[in-house]
């Protein structure tokens, strides 16, 4: 289609690509039509309009309205029924839907066009005066709290009021008159709360409520929802027009959503909920617990809808090629389908349909590598609670969004913001969210319901932004005022801490062991694929044989970075690292070091064996001495009777050693040369465990890393040590081992000067956490006092910790690597900050031209799928 100048677009003259201007909905409505399902005809009023709108002082945009009227001609002649006639009137429905799906954060406004006069005639035509007021009352509900602004506790206090009076559970046990008379008093409820009736004029719903969808982009929630998500906010909503079809005509009438395969587990096969005779929210508000969607079968009046929506789940699978979320209603009998778009899934569900799809031939393993998130992996690599723990639940409800997470109770969303915006761990409970709690289950580390379904708000938007949820535990009994909850005689209080494990949806008492994820079978396969098509190498950082046997579990190529300091904290260890530095003579210190060397070589020897066949990156020493003493008195003097030594000396040191700025102060290679014994040591430490792995036939690579060099004379002094000790080793051992040194580039005048270092380097790391640091002259421990507001604010676009900062420090990344090659072609380059683990860094790091990545052991996945990524 021309899409010209046009407010309005029939479904009948819109597709699938029209995203942007008729929003997801509206384009996938057009498509469902194009493709010959049934599909209630309507129109979008476009996005273009929406925009138009708010931008253009809340009026109108000139030739909307006659639009939207030759719109609605189009669907009375199909409908055979006219907008506001007495006697067949025709009804609609109102719908937001935005380029990206929001669910649940914008309005919708059904059964637009019933009045006092059209009621009569809706009654008439169904036979059905008890549907016609419970359409007629849901209109005033909706219209009243999205155009109108009335909350909708009003109403439902009226409602349940009602149902008190009349002994009734259900909405749909209220009799017709009742039905009626709940009618006059929500029009009252208008009445009194704006002072002028309810609109007894079609048009004038229908034009209200278009605006209120417009507007309906800016409220809080959809605000807070596009924040969290990246989208951008002047993309505008389209409104969607469309005629009404009734799920609550009794019986034989029903309204669902469907998954086409399990979003929580990817399983094959439909997967939703429904309900008999009820409309549109219903499903999903949590008001009457849905039916599994199977269970249509067994119902004769259902059966044949059934039947109908498992070929079109299947057509639309097959037409868009993924997984879809449906929303349908049966109206006597006939299916009608009400939205499709490509369902949100948890990393698990991912990952499995993108496997089976390429085993199904819908896919190829290139579009399936592209199609798992990043932050998919991230959740599947999240902790499970440990299997080997034997103890009962507390209680059990459906398992809404997997991963274990243990945390404070809270009852209410914003404290739960509160507290976690803190650093504290929460565990957000509630009766059942509403899109309102947002933010407080964005703050929560998980989120626990008593009602609702699989495809309950909590459900879908917890799946959303990989929350473990259980949702649905009916044990629960949750009571605001009190502020706690009970199941059975247990009652938890708020600050109690529970763990809930949305992988088996059990809620457990207290924190709960957890174990590590691990990689196997479809995901094992994916990244199989990943790895053919990735450049990048993927590297770990691991200090201890134990993290390096993880990492290499999970893929990784190497260790990029092992940080030896971390050896020396451990156990005793730090014993005779604080004799090290107590030490007054070189001849002391080497008698305290000789006391470190085994450990640490008996560290290497794991690692290497861990590694056996890939490259091995060792840092030499590199925080400041100071971090290995005590603070505290009481630690002082447990030191001064454990090594013999006074306190005062012990306090004289502390005070010797302590810096005004010692993130630039005498650590890195500083010490090293210093202390050349300390680097002698750490030489032979790595060559006398690497000759050990050598001689037991195990393959070896170490590649010694010397921290924050500046200048290249440091390298120089630290280099001639390191060669000094392997060319003795060597000798003395008859074997040599290849290895190399090289340096990390953390201080801007070593990226500056990378030429000249690159004569003593055959490798460079960049280490973007220091380099980042002393880029932005940011203290990262001190950083939390502004960049919050930084980042609140737009003045960093990003966190640079976080991701890397292409214009600054990946500038310096550049220049180190001409400088480097230009000295030396061949030389090796790498990225072992916590950058390396980061997608976007690593699309840099790729386009950059660097040799690998390196990430935590439970990165490597997400760095190899992002890897692959980068390159496609
Ligand atoms: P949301 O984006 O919040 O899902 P929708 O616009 O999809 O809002 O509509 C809300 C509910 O109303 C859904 O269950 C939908 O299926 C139902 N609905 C919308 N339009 C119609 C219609 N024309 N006939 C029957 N039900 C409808
Ligand atoms: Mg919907
Ligand atoms: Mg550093």
């Amino acid at each position: 289609v021309a899409t010209g100048r046009r407010w309005v677009f029939l479904f009948r003259e819109g597709n699938a690509q029209l995203r942007d201007l008729l929003g997801g909905k509206g384009a996938n409505l057009a498509e469902m039509t194009r493709i010959g399902l049934p599909v209630p005809p309507g129109f979008t009023v476009s996005t273009r309009a929406c925009v138009a709108y708010l931008q253009g002082g809340r009026r109108m945009p000139e030739g909307l309205w006659e639009e939207v009227l030759e719109g609605l001609r189009d669907i009375e002649q199909q409908i055979g029924r006219r907008f506001g006639d007495p006697v067949q009137p025709l009804l609609v429905s109102v719908r937001s839907g935005a380029k990206f799906s929001m669910p649940g954060m914008m309005d919708t406004i059904l059964n637009v066009g019933l009045t006092d006069e059209t009621v009569l005639g809706l009654a008439a035509m169904t036979a059905n005066e008890r549907f016609a007021y419970d359409c007629y009352r849901r209109l005033i509900q909706m219209f009243g709290k999205v155009v109108l602004d009335i909350p909708s506790e009003r109403f439902e206090d009226a409602l349940d009021e009602l149902k008190r009076e009349l002994g009734v559970i259900h909405d749909y046990e209220i009799p017709a008159e009742h039905l009626q008379r709940l009618v006059q008093a929500y029009k009252e409820i208008v009445q009194q709360a704006t002072g002028t009736p309810f609109p007894q004029d079609p048009f004038e719903q229908l034009r209200r409520a278009i605006l209120a969808v417009f507007e309906s982009w800016n409220n809080r929630r959809a605000i807070d929802y596009r924040n969290a998500h990246g989208i951008p906010h002047d993309l505008g909503t389209a409104a969607n027009v469309q005629a009404m079809v009734f799920g609550n005509l009794g019986p034989d009438s029903a309204t669902g959503v469907a998954f086409t395969r399990n979003p929580s587990t990817g399983e094959k096969g439909i997967f939703g909920e429904y309900l008999t005779n009820a409309q549109g929210e219903d499903v999903v508000a949590g008001i009457r617990t849905p039916q599994p969607i199977q269970e249509m079968a067994k119902d004769p009046l259902l059966r044949g809808a059934y039947e109908q929506l498992l070929d079109v789940a299947d057509r639309l699978e097959r037409h868009y090629r993924d997984m879809q979320d449906l929303e349908f209603t049966v109206e006597r009998g006939k299916l009608w389908m009400l939205q499709t778009r490509t369902g949100k899934r948890t990393g698990r569900a991912a990952v499995k349909i993108a496997v089976d799809m390429v085993h199904e031939g819908l896919i190829d393993p290139r579009e399936a590598v592209l199609r798992v998130s990043p932050d998919h992996l991230d959740q599947l690599l999240h902790p499970m609670l440990d299997p080997s723990w034997k103890g009962e639940p507390l209680a059990k409800g459906l398992p809404a969004s997997p991963g274990a997470a243990s945390g404070k109770v809270v009852f209410d969303a914003d404290e739960a913001k509160v507290l976690g915006d803190r650093g504290e761990a929460v565990i957000l409970v509630r009766l059942e969210t509403s899109p309102d709690d947002f933010h407080g289950m964005l703050a929560a580390r998980g989120i626990l319901t008593a009602r609702g379904g699989m495809t309950s708000h909590a459900a879908v938007v917890a799946r959303g932004i990989g929350k473990p949820a259980v949702v649905g535990c009916s044990a629960l009994v949750v009571d605001y005022e009190r502020q706690e909850f009970r199941v059975g005689d247990v009652v938890v209080r708020r600050g109690d801490v529970i763990t809930i494990d949305g992988s088996t949806g059990a809620v457990l008492l207290g924190e709960v062991p957890t174990i590590p994820p691990s990689v196997g079978g479809d995901l094992a396969e994916l990244l199989d694929w990943a790895d053919q098509f990735r450049r990048l190498r993927v590297r770990a950082n691991a200090d201890t044989p134990e993290d390096a046997a993880k990492a290499r579990e999970l893929g990784a190529e190497g260790i990029g970075l092992c940080r030896t300091e971390h050896m020396f904290f451990q156990g005793d260890r730090i014993w005779a690292m604080r004799e090290m530095i107590m030490a007054t003579t070189p001849e002391e210190r080497r008698a305290a070091l000789a006391k470190l060397e085994p450990m640490q070589r008996e560290d290497f020897v794991g690692i290497f064996k861990a590694m056996a066949g890939f490259p091995v990156t060792i840092r030499t020493l590199d925080p400041p001495l100071h971090e290995f003493l005590p603070k505290h008195e009481e630690e002082i003097q447990a030191m001064a009777e454990r090594l013999g030594v006074s306190p005062e000396a012990i306090r004289a040191k502390v005070q010797a050693l302590t810096e005004a700025n010692p993130m630039l102060g005498h650590r890195g290679c500083r010490l090293g040369i210093t202390a050349p014994e300390i680097t002698e040591m750490q030489a032979r430490a790595i060559f006398t465990a690497a000759l050990q792995c050598a001689a037991e036939g195990i393959e070896v690579h170490p590649e010694i890393m010397v921290p924050l060099v500046s200048d290249v004379r440091e390298l120089m002094v630290q280099r001639e040590i390191i060669d000094r000790v392997a060319r003795q080793l060597f000798a003395e051992a008859g074997r040599e081992i290849p290895y190399s040194i090289g340096t990390m580039i953390e201080v801007p005048r070593a990226a500056l000067t990378a030429s000249e270092i690159a004569r003593e380097a055959e490798f460079f790391s960049f280490g973007t956490n220091d380099l980042t640091q002393m880029t932005y002259g940011i203290s990262r421990d001190d950083a939390g006092r502004f960049l919050p507001y930084y980042l609140e604010h737009g003045i960093y676009p990003a966190d640079p910790f976080q991701t890397l900062d292409r214009a600054g420090v990946g500038r310096l990344i550049e220049i180190a690597r001409d400088g480097g090659r230009a000295t030396r072609p061949a030389i090796k380059l790498g990225i072992c900050g916590e950058h390396g683990g980061d997608p976007a860094s690593i699309r840099f790091c790729h386009e950059v031209g660097l040799d690998y990545v390196s990430a935590s052991p439970y990165r490597v996945p997400i760095a190899r799928l992002a890897a692959a990524q980068a390159a496609l």
